[in-house]
C-alpha cells in the first residue's frame, strides 16, 4: 500500500466520521448527556453511601466512647467507693438490697436505655470469659460469625476497631465493636471474684468485646432519596431539552432539505441560464455578423439606387425638355395628345425617381438635414397659396390657418418641411374629390433653445381603411391596387414623410374614416431663434365691424378668430341671403353697429360672391360698404373683373394673415380719402387701419426734457404699437431702470440735472441687469461729429430731432431684432434724407409745415391741437429769456435756451424759427457774437409768425 492510499483512505475515513457526525449529532448530544448523568450519578450515589458510612462509623464509635467512659468513671467512681463501704455489687442488684449493679451490667443497663431514643441502637458486651451468668447469653452472641470475627480481630489487635455493615433485623445497620481492655480499677475484683472464670487477668488484657448496632437505614434512605430526586429532576429536564433539541434539529435538518433542494433546483436552473446565455451569445454573433452584413448589403442597394436614380434623371430631364419642345412644334391635335400623355408619363416618373432617391439618401443615412432661419407662417402660407390652384381647379377649399405661428421665426431644413407639407397637401387634394383641405398649424416652446411645430392636414375626402392604416408609413404601400390605377402615385411619399420627421426629431400620425377623410398630424423639433419676439402686425380694428360671408365653416372661423384678434366686431353668415338680411339688420340697427366692411367667397351655391356683391353695390344704402372678394381660382383679369363689379379689393385664397392685413388697410384708406364726404353722419370716427409694427410688449423709455418733445415722441411711438414710460432727465432715467424692465430706452442728449452722455455711461457702468440695454440717441445735433459723440458714450444708434417714424420705426425694429423688409430697403438712404431734409427744409423759408407736423402726428387733430397749444404757451417764455440772456451775453444760457427753442419748433415743424435756433447755437459755438443781435431780431419775427399761423389754425380747429 502506498502513501497516496494510504491518504485516500484516512480522507474516506475523515469524511465518513464526519458525515456521521454531522447525521447522528443530536443522538451523540442526548447520549452524552444521559451518560454522563448516569456517571454523575453513580458518581455521587458512591460518595452519599460512603458519606454514610463514614458518619455511621463515627457515630459508632463516640457511642462505644461514650458508654466505655461511662463505664469507667463508674467503677472509678461508685464501685470502687460502694467496695470500701461493703456496699453488695451484683449483676443481680435489682433483688438484693442495696446492692449496686456491676459496671458491665449498668452499661448494658444504658444502652438499653440509650438504644430506646437512638433509633433502634442495641449494644452488647460479651466474652469468651463470660461470668456464669451470662453464659447462654454470650453464647448466643458467639453463633454470629460477626461477633466470632471481632473477638478474632480485637484479641489480637485491640488498638483496632472492627466493624461491618450489614442487614440487622431487615435493617442496614453499622456493627461497630471495640475490645474491652481490662483497666486498673477492674483487675482486682475481676481475678477475686469467686464466679470469675479467669482470675490471672492482667492490665489491657482484651476481656471482651463492647458492640454496638445503629442502623444507617433512615440516614442513607433521605440522602438516596434526595439525590434521585435531584436526578429525576435533571433527566426532566435532559428530555425536555433533548425534545425541543430534536425538535429544532428536525426543522433545521427539514430547512435544509428544502434548502438543499431548492439549491440543487437553482443549479438546475442557473446552468439552464447558462446554456441560454451561450446561445444567445451565438445569437448575438450571428446576429451582429447578418447585421453588418445588411448595413453592406443595405448600404451597397442604397448607393446604387443614389446612382441609378441621378442616372435616369439625367436623361429623363432630357425626355421632358425634349417633350416640351415637341409640343412647342406644329402637330395635329392627336400627336399632340400623345407628347401631352408622354410628358405626363415622364414627369411621374421623375417624380418616382426623385422619391427613390431621397428614400435611398435617407436610409443610407446621407441625407443632411439643414438649420437655417425659417419663417414658419410664410412657409406654410406660401406653400399652401402655390398649391391652392390644384384645389381650386377640383373645386375643393383650401383653408390654412397660421394665426399662431405668430411670426415665429425658427432654425429648419425649410426644404425638407416644405418636402413634407407638399406630399400631405398633395395627397389629400389628390384623395379629396369635394369639401375642402384645412391645414392647421401650431408652435410649442420645448425649451429655451427647442419649439415644437405641429401641423395637421385634413381633408373629406376617401379615406383610409382602418386595415391599411398601420401599414401607410411604409414604403409602397398604397389603400389597394386600383389606387395607382385610379390616383397614380408611387406609395413613397409617406414612407418619406415619416422619415424626415423623425430625422427632424418631431413624428406623423394618421386619424382616417374611410369614406369621411383623413387627417395627417406632424410634429417636428426646431431650434428656437433669438428673434422670436416677433409678433404679427397689430392692426386695430376696433372701430371697425365687418361681415364674413362663405360657405365653408372652417374658413369663416379662421377669418373670424383673426379678426377679432385685431379688434373687429366681427358677424359671419354661410350664404348670400342671410348675408343681405344681415346687412339690412346693421343698417336698422345703431350707427355703430353698420357694417363698414364685407369679406365675400366667390364660390357659394344658390347666390356667388360676385352675383352678392353685385346685389349690394345696386343698392345705394349699403354705398359706403367696403367689398372684399376672396377667390379661389385666380385667374388673368379676375382683378379687374371684381373692380368692375364694384369690390374695393379680392384676396386670393388660401388668405395669407399678411395680405388680409394689406387688405383691410387698403380699403380703410380709401375710405378716407375718396369717401370721405360720403361716410355716414356718426361714423366719421373711423379710425384708418395702420398695421403697428411693433408688438404691444414693447416697452420704451423715453427720456425727454421738452415736454412738447414728450408728446410728440409718445405719440409716435404708442402709434407704432408700443408702451411708453417717460422720464425728464437721466437721472430719472436710471431711478426707472432700476424699478422696472425695458426694452429701449430713447435717450435725448441735453437735459438738465444729467444729460443723455453721462446717463448713457452710468448705464454701461452699472453692472445691472440693463447695463445692455439699447439706447437710441434723440438729438436735435444734427451736426456732423454728433453721432460719434453719442456712440463713443455707448448709445447704440443715433436718431435727429424732428423725429421721422419711419427711421423711428426702423431704428426700434433693429433694437428689437425685427426685420421689416420694406423698412430695411429704405434704411440708409432715408436717414440720411431725414437728417439733410430737416437741414433743406429749414433753408426754405416755411413758416409752418403743417403737413409735415400733421404726418408726425399720425394725422391726430386732437393732438396737433394739444401739441401747437403747448407750444403757443411755451415759447413766449423761451423766446423772453433768451432776449434776456442774449442781453447779459449768458453763453451757456443762450445755448441751452436756442437748443430747447430748436428742438420744440422743429418737432411742430416750425421750420424758420428752428432754423434762427439753429444759427444762434451755431453763433455762439463759433464764438460770433456780432451776428447775435441780428439772429435775435429774425428769431423774433419768426415766432411770431409761427404764434399767429398756430393760433388761427387752433381758432379754426376749435
Ligand atoms: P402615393 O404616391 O401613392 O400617394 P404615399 O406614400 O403618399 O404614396 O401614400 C400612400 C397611400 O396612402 C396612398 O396611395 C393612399 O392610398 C393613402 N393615402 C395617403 N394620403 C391619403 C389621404 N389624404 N387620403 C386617403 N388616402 C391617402
Amino acid at each position: 500500500m502506498d502513501l497516496d492510499n494510504i491518504l485516500r483512505k484516512f480522507t474516506h475515513f475523515r469524511r465518513r466520521v464526519g458525515e456521521f457526525l454531522h447525521h447522528s449529532s443530536l443522538s451523540i448530544a442526548v447520549l452524552t448527556m444521559v451518560a454522563g448523568i448516569v456517571i454523575a450519578y453513580l458518581f455521587l450515589a458512591n460518595t452519599t453511601q460512603s458519606l454514610t458510612n463514614q458518619t455511621s462509623q463515627i457515630n459508632a464509635q463516640r457511642y462505644l466512647e461514650a458508654l466505655s467512659a461511662f463505664r469507667t468513671l463508674y467503677t472509678n467512681e461508685v464501685v470502687n467507693n460502694a467496695i470500701k463501704q461493703n456496699i453488695t455489687i451484683s449483676h443481680d442488684y435489682k433483688n438484693i438490697k442495696n446492692a449496686i449493679p456491676l459496671p458491665a451490667t449498668l452499661s448494658m443497663a444504658l444502652g438499653k436505655e440509650i438504644g430506646k431514643f437512638q433509633s433502634g441502637a442495641k449494644t452488647y458486651l460479651y466474652s469468651r470469659y463470660p461470668f456464669p451468668w451470662r453464659e447462654q447469653e454470650n453464647k448466643t452472641i458467639f453463633n454470629q460469625a460477626f461477633s466470632q470475627q471481632a473477638w478474632e480481630s480485637l484479641t489480637k489487635n485491640p488498638e483496632q476497631a472492627f466493624f461491618r455493615f450489614e442487614e440487622v433485623n431487615g435493617q442496614m445497620s453499622i456493627r461497630y465493636a471495640v475490645a474491652d481492655v481490662m483497666r486498673e480499677g477492674c483487675i482486682d475484683c475481676h481475678n477475686n471474684h469467686e464466679q470469675s472464670p479467669k482470675n490471672d487477668w492482667q492490665l489491657g488484657d482484651v476481656r471482651g468485646v463492647m458492640e454496638v448496632i445503629l442502623p444507617i437505614n433512615k440516614a442513607q434512605h433521605s440522602a438516596q432519596t434526595s439525590l434521585q430526586a435531584t436526578f429525576i429532576v435533571l433527566f426532566s429536564i435532559i428530555i425536555l431539552i433533548t425534545f425541543l433539541l430534536f425538535l429544532f434539529i428536525s426543522r433545521i435538518k427539514k430547512d435544509a432539505k428544502k434548502l438543499a433542494s431548492s439549491n440543487v433546483e437553482m443549479q438546475k436552473k442557473q446552468q439552464q441560464v447558462n446554456f441560454a446565455n451561450e446561445e444567445m451569445t451565438i445569437a448575438i454573433e450571428q446576429l451582429e455578423f447578418k447585421t453588418k452584413e445588411l448595413i453592406n448589403s443595405n448600404q451597397v442597394k442604397s448607393d446604387f439606387m443614389a446612382t441609378m436614380s441621378h442616372e435616369i434623371r439625367t436623361p429623363l430631364n432630357g425626355v421632358i425638355g425634349m417633350l416640351s419642345l415637341l409640343k412647342q412644334s406644329n402637330m395635329t391635335h392627336e400627336q399632340k395628345h400623345h407628347a401631352q400623355l408622354a410628358a405626363v408619363s415622364a414627369s411621374s416618373l421623375l417624380n418616382l425617381i426623385n422619391d427613390i432617391l431621397d428614400f435611398s439618401k435617407i436610409e443610407a443615412d446621407k441625407l443632411v438635414i439643414e438649420s437655417v432661419e425659417v419663417r414658419l407662417d410664410e412657409l406654410v402660407a406660401h406653400l399652401s397659396a402655390t398649391m391652392a390652384h390644384i384645389a381650386h381647379e377640383k373645386g375643393l377649399e383650401l383653408i390654412v390657418d397660421v394665426s399662431k405661428l405668430k411670426h415665429v421665426i425658427t432654425k429648419g431644413d425649410p426644404h425638407r418641411i416644405r418636402q413634407v407639407l407638399t406630399n400631405l397637401i398633395s395627397n389629400a387634394i389628390k384623395f379629396t374629390a369635394s369639401g375642402e383641405v384645412a391645414i392647421s398649424t401650431n408652435i410649442e416652446i420645448v425649451d429655451k433653445k427647442h419649439l415644437q411645430f405641429s401641423c395637421s392636414v385634413t381633408d373629406t375626402g376617401i379615406g383610409i381603411a382602418q386595415q391599411k392604416i398601420a401599414s401607410i408609413f411604409e414604403r409602397f404601400t398604397q389603400e389597394d391596387s386600383s389606387t395607382t390605377r385610379q390616383y397614380g402615385g408611387t406609395g413613397l411619399g409617406l414612407a418619406i414623410v415619416k422619415k424626415l420627421c423623425l430625422l427632424m426629431g418631431g413624428d406623423i400620425t394618421v386619424t382616417s374614416n374611410q369614406g369621411q377623410g383623413s387627417t395627417f398630424s406632424f410634429t417636428l423639433l426646431l431650434e428656437a431663434c433669438d428673434q422670436i419676439r416677433a409678433e404679427l402686425p397689430q392692426v386695430d380694428l376696433s372701430a371697425y365691424r365687418i361681415l364674413i360671408v362663405d360657405d365653408n365653416k372652417t374658413n369663416r372661423e379662421v377669418l373670424y378668430s383673426q379678426l377679432t384678434l385685431w379688434g373687429a366686431k366681427v358677424s359671419q353668415v354661410d350664404s348670400a341671403r342671410s348675408a343681405l338680411s344681415c346687412l339690412n339688420e346693421g343698417l336698422t340697427e345703431t350707427d355703430e353697429n353698420v357694417f363698414d366692411i364685407a369679406i365675400l367667397d366667390m364660390l357659394m351655391p344658390e347666390m356667388n360672391g360676385a352675383q352678392l356683391g353685385q346685389q349690394i353695390r345696386a343698392n345705394n344704402k349699403w354705398q359706403n360698404l367696403k367689398l372684399i372678394m376672396l377667390t379661389s381660382l385666380v385667374r388673368p383679369g379676375d382683378a379687374q373683373y371684381f373692380t368692375d363689379l364694384g369690390f374695393d379689393y379680392s384676396l386670393s385664397k388660401p388668405i395669407i394673415t399678411a395680405d388680409l392685413a394689406k387688405a383691410l388697410v387698403f380699403v380703410s384708406n380709401k375710405t378716407e380719402s375718396a369717401n370721405q364726404q360720403q361716410l355716414l353722419p356718426g361714423k366719421k370716427t373711423n379710425k384708418p387701419i395702420t398695421i403697428k409694427p411693433l408688438p404691444k410688449s414693447t416697452r420704451i423709455l423715453l427720456v425727454e426734457d421738452n415736454s412738447i418733445n414728450q408728446v410728440v415722441a409718445q405719440n409716435l411711438l404708442q402709434n407704432l404699437g408700443a408702451q411708453v414710460a417717460i422720464a425728464n432727465n437721466g437721472e430719472e432715467a436710471i431711478t426707472m431702470l432700476d424699478k422696472d424692465y425695458y426694452d429701449v430706452v430713447l435717450m435725448d442728449c441735453q437735459m438738465p440735472i444729467m444729460d443723455g452722455y453721462t446717463a448713457t455711461k452710468t448705464i454701461r457702468k452699472s453692472h445691472q441687469g440693463y447695463q445692455d440695454i439699447y439706447i437710441i440717441a434723440m438729438t436735435a445735433n444734427a451736426m456732423s461729429g454728433d453721432r460719434d459723440k453719442c456712440l463713443a458714450a455707448g448709445m447704440n444708434d443715433y436718431l435727429t430731432k424732428p423725429i421721422d417714424t419711419i427711421a423711428l420705426e426702423h431704428s426700434l425694429l433693429e433694437a428689437l431684432n425685427m426685420p421689416f423688409e420694406h423698412i430695411k430697403t429704405i434704411k440708409n438712404a432715408d436717414v440720411e434724407q431725414n437728417t439733410l431734409s430737416s437741414e433743406k427744409d429749414a433753408q426754405t423759408d416755411e413758416v409752418w409745415g403743417k403737413k409735415a407736423f400733421y404726418k408726425r402726428v399720425g394725422q391726430n387733430q386732437a393732438l396737433a391741437q394739444r401739441i401747437a397749444t403747448m407750444y403757443c404757451q411755451d415759447m413766449p417764455e423761451e423766446i423772453k429769456k433768451l432776449s434776456q440772456a442774449i442781453t447779459i451775453k449768458d453763453n451757456k444760457l443762450i445755448a441751452a435756451i436756442a437748443h430747447k427753442i430748436k428742438g420744440s419748433s422743429a418737432n411742430i415743424e416750425a421750420v424758420k424759427l428752428a432754423h434762427c435756433a439753429l444759427n444762434i447755437e451755431q453763433a455762439i459755438k463759433e464764438n460770433n457774437h456780432a451776428e447775435l443781435e441780428l439772429l435775435s431780431i429774425e428769431l423774433n419775427e419768426s415766432f411770431n409768425e409761427i404764434i399767429v399761423e398756430l393760433e388761427s389754425f387752433l381758432a379754426t380747429t376749435e
